[in-house]
């Protein structure tokens, strides 16, 4: 919870940005010395100077990379010492967690509450979790012959190029580093051009933690430049990504085109949130549609932006999620009360209200918000938006909108339910509501999607995977199952004479 005694303006305009890269264990400016602004989404003000990582910064980071991991200072160390520095990281970020809440909430837009009761934790309990597994994790004896024994063990996989999005900036790299790091690999991270500053501070504090030079490197910059070199990199191995499925596209090309260096996707999605008829607590469901969908300013990857309704419900239902919305009022995100904060940027700003235009010309009828919000601040707010009368044809059924924005869908009984709702490119979450057990586990089953919830949504923890089938992507963030992209399995046979 935000401490009452701090002053988040006073503490806003105290904010010094450094904004260096982080490469082997020190700050550095780009080779060429050039910058970019970091812009609020609060007021459309400039923050502070940003290193434009290019190629040649790149070439720098992957080559600090390289050699620590090749020299083994990290990736020789024993898990328990690896687990130590690991604590101490997660440790530190808590410590921390005033000034990182801060800079996540001026930097994305993100209500200060949010900031501190979600991103910050969220982000060290992932690290404690890694660093926690990492001495519990035994490989495998195969059962051979007696004449040989065979040995399935696990090894690091070298480099991994992370490049994350701007929605969690902290927690999206924090799914990375925790089992990257963990199991022993070196790390270049490429932040969001439009959200860098809690990356590079976390490189900090992780190099203030033990982390030996060179196995945490930031490079921040644009994803055409220090993203696709990073991606092209011949002595990058992994690359793991969280993104749009446009640039997800990419990650495989930039593989096929340099070193078939191992991609994992996290990529979009357009989640399906279906409530029968026979749903016991309509309310309940509407209350979770809404709040799970308007939480971070509707831009989540798993945001339930297609919701699923019985027609005899439907007009109710629709009700009392506008209602709900109303709950939702975008505020000063520095503002310890405000629930809702501001979109990241202006260009998404003006993407999820052409999205609005598009349902209105579509024919969907706008029965919630509909417009920008706080023009007078500067910053980049839109209402929170209910479309009823929504058809899985139109355009704001099909595209992630990535804003607050959701569209009601009607259907007439459960095959027509699970058809709509795998209509769709993506498959990363969807929702059942349903006091019928044996419909609840069948419609669970029957939909294509990596998470699957029924009777809530907003249950997470980092013991489970996360990802999605279809075009949302292949790997699994989060669980033990992580340690797979950053890993490969080897054998080694061994005769016994
Ligand atoms: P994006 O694809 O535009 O950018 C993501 C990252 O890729 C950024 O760091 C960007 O600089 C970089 N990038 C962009 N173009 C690149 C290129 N040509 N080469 C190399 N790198 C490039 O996505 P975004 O707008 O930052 O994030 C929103 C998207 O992320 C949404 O689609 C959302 O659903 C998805 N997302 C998915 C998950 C998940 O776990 N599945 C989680 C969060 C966000």
């Amino acid at each position: 919870m935000a401490n009452p005694s701090i002053d988040w303006h006073v503490r806003a305009r105290e904010i010094r940005i450094d904004g260096r890269m982080v490469v082997d264990g020190e700050r550095r400016t780009a080779a060429d010395g050039a910058t970019f602004d970091c812009i609020s989404p609060l007021n459309g003000q400039p923050l502070g100077a940003v290193a434009r990582g290019r190629a040649v910064d790149v070439d720098g980071a992957v080559a600090a990379a390289r050699a620590a991991f090749d020299d083994g200072r990290w990736a020789h160390q024993a898990p328990a010492v690896r687990k130590k520095i690991l604590q101490r990281f997660a440790d530190l970020i808590l410590a921390a967690k005033e000034e990182l809440a801060l800079l996540e909430c001026v930097d994305m837009g993100k209500p200060i509450q949010y900031a501190l009761s979600v991103d910050v934790p969220a982000t060290a309990r992932c690290i404690h979790w890694y660093a926690e597994a990492v001495d519990k994790l035994y490989d495998e004896v195969a059962p051979t012959p007696r004449s040989a024994l065979a040995l399935i063990t696990r090894e690091p996989v070298g480099v991994v190029g992370a490049i994350v999005p701007w929605n969690y900036p902290m927690i999206m790299a924090g799914w990375k580093l925790g089992p990257a790091l963990a199991a022993g690999n070196s790390v270049v991270l490429k932040p969001s051009e439009k959200s860098p500053l809690t990356a590079l501070r976390l490189a900090e504090l992780a190099v203030a933690a033990g982390v030996p030079p060179g196995v945490f490197n930031v490079v921040p910059g644009f994803g055409h430049e220090a993203g696709e070199a990073l991606a092209l990199h011949m002595e990058v191995d992994a690359i793991a990504f969280t993104g749009s499925t446009r640039t997800g596209r990419r990650m495989l090309d930039y593989a096929a085109r340099s070193n078939l260096k191992r991609v994992y996707n996290e990529l979009g999605g357009k989640s399906a949130f279906v409530v029968f008829d026979d749903c016991g607590d309509v309310t309940r469901a509407a209350v979770t549609a809404a709040g799970a969908l308007f939480f971070n300013q509707g831009e989540s990857c798993n945001a339930p932006s297609r919701v699923l309704v019985h027609e005899r419900i439907a007009d109710e239902f629709a009700a009392r999620v506008a209602a709900e919305a109303a709950n939702y009022a975008p505020g000063d995100p520095l503002n310890p009360r405000t629930v809702m904060g501001a979109l990241v940027d202006e260009t998404q700003m003006r993407t999820v209200l052409g999205y609005i235009d598009a349902g209105r010309a579509e024919g969907a009828r706008c029965i919630a918000g509909g417009g920008q919000a706080r023009v007078e601040t500067g910053g980049y707010f839109v209402e929170p938006t209910v479309f009823d009368g929504v058809t899985n044809r139109m355009k704001i059924a099909r595209e992630e909108i990535f804003g607050p924005v959701t569209g009601i869908l009607r259907f007439k009984d459960e095959a027509e339910a699970i058809a709509i709702a795998n209509d769709s490119p993506y498959g990363l979450q969807a929702s059942v509501w349903s006091d019928q057990l044996s419909r609840a586990h069948r419609v669970a089953r029957a939909l294509r999607a990596g998470t699957v919830h029924v009777n809530q949504y907003d249950e997470d923890d980092i013991t489970v995977p996360f990802g999605g089938f279809k075009q949302s992507g292949n790997g699994r963030d989060k669980s033990l199952h992580a340690f797979d992209k950053y890993t490969e399995l080897k054998t080694t046979w061994i005769r016994i004479d």
